[in-house]
């Protein structure tokens, strides 16, 4: 492998420069704009308006140049506007920019399917179909599900995420802002205890079994396990605040479904495409799900979702029940081929665990110098911080917010999560050089 420019264009330097207040005049005036013409329900972490994003930097209107701590949410985890994605998708751009695939098929659909097929954890024979988000890759997997048991029920986690579409809301655990006002919600979505061992409310050591018991309990004697489909978990919980399961808690889960019939679906539209120093976090414990979710890195930016599972289940749905008019869309396709080619040619996979190695070590000495560092948890590219009043753990969701500030108005583009918002979220491109990384570190530092 050749030395491969690992930044995007030639012209997007890789500095922090922060040059006017935060946000900057030209960003205050379209913010002004967006006011008068969206709706109150569409905020911004950093209402700074974009001009251009790469390798580890997001620049302003104002020519503030920011370090990336957020990938767009997990998205541009290959790096923004990445060689290979930006070449693919203008190639594509150029040529047709749709057919519906249910009307015509193309090659780059089904090269995307192959390739999740090859890669991901599901075990045995697999196939994959397209969609445009993680919502709606989670709302086909329930679909697959139920129409492949014959069951109605569904169930997920206390703090998980999995959309805003009704069904999708309904499966996610916080109220507001994502649920407030919007019911009535879905029927049959029951949620179980989520092992979450810095909150757990037994005994800590026992979380992993305690709370795999709580989940056969709600199984077995409250909903009955014959009138369960499927069982969805984020292997770590993205939105929910980078909650990382203690050892042992998946494969538990994985046990208790098999032993019932009752599917697995692991919701990695977060965690896989290579985030957590793995092309999917189910394979940190080995676990193999019936049927895998992926949105947010799977596209480089361009909104594409898949469902990959079993064979025999995914072909439970007769021919024309599964897709959607946009689904699969041809540019996003060769996006994704794009953002496979990126991951293989720069070794992203290890480059998260590089990451993790660096940031880990770094933010445990932050936790030890500040008592309002309660935990500190994460996988690869995924790391997070949770902010409390103090040793009793109370969640300090002002104090997060004004941590995150901090950061912006210096120039580091930081994003909060959790159920309490008191949680301080990182998730760095991959693209992201070393020096960036440290310097996005200090400024943390310097925040806290
Ligand atoms: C973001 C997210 C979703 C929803 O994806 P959208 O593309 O926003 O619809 C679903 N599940 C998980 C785990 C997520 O992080």
């Amino acid at each position: 492998m050749g030395v491969v420019e690992r930044e995007s264009g030639p012209g997007l330097a890789q500095v922090r420069r922060v040059r006017t207040e935060i946000p900057g005049p030209e960003s205050a005036r379209l913010l002004r704009r967006q006011h008068a013409a969206l709706p109150a329900g569409v905020g911004s972490s950093l209402p700074v308006f974009v001009t251009e994003a790469g390798g580890g930097v997001v620049v302003d209107v104002d020519g503030n140049s920011f370090i990336d701590f957020g990938s767009g949410i997990a998205v541009t985890t290959v790096g923004n506007a990445a060689p290979r994605v930006v070449e693919r998708a203008a190639g594509q751009l150029a040529r047709f920019t749709h057919t519906c695939f249910l009307v015509n098929p193309y090659e780059s659909y089904v090269e995307v399917c192959e390739t999740l097929n090859r890669l991901s954890p599901v075990p045995g024979e697999k196939r994959t179909f397209l969609v445009n988000t993680g919502a709606e890759a989670v709302e086909n997997a329930v679909k697959i599900a139920r129409a492949a048991t014959g069951r109605p029920g569904i169930v997920v986690f206390d703090h998980g995420y999995h959309g805003r579409t009704l069904l999708t809301m309904s499966m996610t655990a916080k109220n507001a802002p994502y649920k407030q006002g919007f019911g009535p919600f879905a029927p049959e979505v029951h949620r179980a205890p989520m092992a979450y061992p810095y909150r757990w409310r037994g005994d800590r050591e026992r979380c992993a079994e305690e709370a795999a018991a709580a989940l056969a309990d709600l199984l077995d004697r409250q909903v009955g396990a014959a009138n369960v489909a499927a069982v969805v978990v984020e292997p770590i919980q993205g939105e929910g605040g980078f909650i990382v399961p203690p050892t042992g808690f998946l494969p538990a889960v994985a046990e208790i479904c098999a032993a019932r019939g009752i599917l697995l679906i692991a919701d990695e539209v977060q965690t896989g495409i290579a985030r957590t120093g793995a092309l999917f976090a189910c394979e940190h414990e080995g676990i193999r799900p019936d049927l895998v979710t992926t949105a947010k890195g799977l596209g480089g930016g361009l909104p594409l979702g898949a469902v990959t599972g079993r064979a025999e289940l995914m072909d439970a749905v007769p021919p024309g029940g599964l897709g959607g008019t946009f689904s699969g869309n041809p540019v996003a396709c060769e996006a994704a081929l794009g953002v496979f080619d990126e991951i293989e040619r720069h070794d992203l996979v290890r480059r998260a665990g590089e990451i993790e190695r660096v940031m880990r070590p770094a933010l445990a000495e932050l936790a030890e110098r500040h008592p309002f560092i309660g935990d500190v948890r994460g996988r690869g590219a995924m790391q997070a911080v949770e902010i409390v009043r103090g040793p009793d753990g109370t969640p300090d969701p002002a104090r997060t917010a004004e941590i995150s500030g901090r950061c912006h108005r210096d120039g580091l583009l930081t994003l909060t999560a959790g159920s309490h918002g008191n949680v301080l979220r990182f998730l760095p491109p991959l693209s992201i050089s070393d020096s960036l990384l440290a310097e996005g570190l200090e400024v943390l530092a310097k925040a806290l």
